[in-house]
């Protein structure tokens, strides 16, 4: 349904993104909101202004 709209964007470490609000890439911030059993949600939010720019998901199973 909205796959498209994450592709490209998960599995990246989201250091800067495009914030359509500012214009242009800026740094983000993370925060986790939730901790499940398959891993962990973040949600990125513009470091300037606060605009949230995306969620993504950390699987667990990753690293060792
Ligand atoms: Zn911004």
């Amino acid at each position: 349904m909205a796959e498209k709209s994450q592709s490209g964007f998960q599995g990246l470490t989201a250091q800067s993104l495009y914030c359509a609000k500012c214009g242009q890439a800026q740094p983000v911030r993370s925060k986790l909101l939730l901790v499940l059993p398959q891993g962990e949600k973040y949600a990125y939010f513009c470091s300037v202004c606060g605009e949230r720019l995306g969620i993504r998901m950390v699987d667990s199973q990753q690293g060792k």
